[in-house]
């Protein structure tokens, strides 16, 4: 969860869009490359039943170093295959700007994962991330 970084790439590659999509894909692009990770927020309103936008920023700064402890939806391969067929599905130009939002959002992450050698850190498949809870369970 860093917004800066995802602001400043979503806004400078947006410029990009704009030139050859329009101002309507840009702004899909810009939305999707900079604010995917409202699922941590939508994880810290689910847990705490707040609605506290820092404190949740705060709360995600706290369990940086923390291995896996919460599952970020729309940062799983799941949500990517859902989001891309639906796009394939209904071949928007809107959706396919909103896809390539995505895509930039998670090559940031990944990259700040890779460099920080977090990798791990992170469910990536919400498959994995119920069969764990699965077999926690009957432990
Ligand atoms: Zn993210």
């Amino acid at each position: 969860m860093n917004l800066p970084i995802h602001v400043i790439s979503g806004g400078i590659f947006s410029i990009i869009v704009y030139r050859f999509l329009g101002i309507k894909n840009a702004i899909g692009f810009f939305c999707f490359a900079s604010f995917l990770d409202a699922d941590h927020y939508l994880y810290y309103i689910y847990k705490f039943r707040k609605l506290h936008i820092r404190k949740a920023m705060e709360y995600f700064d706290a369990h940086r170093d923390v291995e896996r402890f919460c599952l970020c939806i729309f940062h799983t391969i799941e949500f990517f295959i859902f989001f891309s067929l639906i796009t394939f599905i209904f071949s928007s130009l809107f959706l396919y700007a909103c896809l390539l939002g995505v895509i930039l959002h998670y090559i940031v992450d990944i990259a700040q994962a890779l460099y920080l050698k977090r990798i791990y850190y992170r469910w990536w498949s919400a498959i994995s991330y119920c069969r764990s809870r699965k077999t926690n369970e009957k432990l």
